[in-house]
């Protein structure tokens, strides 16, 4: 009998870093979506990533490893958060609270060789408007990502849900050369969507990313934020590493992150079975 092991590997789902696709995939690109489907089959370079994130907690926790294995392959990376988060903590203001998160993120992300963006919309009240889609749209012009791994819908976090709908359409307006911002357009080749325990509602991930070599750095890099160690109240250190067992025994790695692709990109396209 197929294992489900067997059957990720048989159908080519699991990866070990993400690899730029070849030209004849950007040329077919409809405009202001993401390439149909990869059909590189020999990658020339490792693809530069970035996580989208409503808060820094998710961009490091759920979105930082396969950052942390696109940097250690080479790639640039960057970690942006729409919020500081700072409504997180029970016991410290807002203010101060966002000062620390904003400076954890900036440490965990140069210790994974990666750039940190935070900005300052309000945790919690994250305005599902243009404006917001724009200023993610000038940092995916500037910053220029092969990948974007950000929020699934099936989320009970507001600002997760609205995260989701504003990435996907800041990277159709990132991609209109029509749309004239600062830097000149850029298509996403590929988006993809992050395993998170608060957005875990029809989950199913059809990708499994070998994230072995960047495992333990990755946990180091977390470390800085004091939630990773449980004192606002949920066990994050527990949830992730944990985790990232979890999908390794499934996509067979030792540690492994499952996502989410968007249905498109997942079609192949063949000539004979
Ligand atoms: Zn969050």
């Amino acid at each position: 009998m197929l294992s489900r092991r067997k059957l990720i590997q048989s159908i080519g789902l699991a990866a070990a870093g993400f690899a730029t696709a070849d030209r004849e995939s950007k040329a077919s690109q409809m405009p202001g979506r993401p390439a149909a489907a990869e059909s590189g089959q020999n990658p020339a370079s490792p693809s530069s990533i970035m996580a989208i994130a409503a808060h820094p907690g998710d961009a490091f926790f759920s979105m930082g490893l396969p950052v942390a294995l696109q940097t250690h392959l080479g790639a640039r990376g960057a970690l942006l958060s729409l919020t500081a988060g700072e409504k997180g903590s029970r016991t410290v203001a807002p203010p101060d609270y966002g000062r620390q998160q904003r400076a954890a993120g900036e440490r965990a992300a140069e210790m994974l060789a990666a750039t940190a963006v935070t900005l300052d919309y309000p945790d919690g009240e994250l305005p599902h408007s243009d404006d917001v889609k724009l200023a993610i749209c000038d940092l995916i012009r500037k910053h220029r990502p092969d990948v974007i791994v950000t929020h699934w819908s099936g989320s009970w976090h507001k600002d997760h849900r609205a995260s989701h709908e504003i990435v996907l359409d800041a990277v159709f307006y990132a991609a209109l050369p029509a749309l004239a911002r600062k830097d000149s357009a850029h298509s996403v080749r590929k988006v993809l969507f992050a395993d998170n325990w608060e957005d875990a509602t029809g989950f199913s991930g059809d990708t499994y990313l070998d994230v072995s070599p960047v495992f333990d750095h990755w946990t180091e890099a977390c470390a800085v934020f004091p939630m990773w160690r449980g004192e606002t109240g949920f066990r994050y250190r527990d949830y992730y590493t944990s985790l990232a067992i979890a999908r390794g025994c499934l996509g067979g790695f030792n540690r492994a992150v499952a996502l989410i692709c968007q249905p498109e990109q997942l079609m192949r396209k063949l000539t004979a079975l």
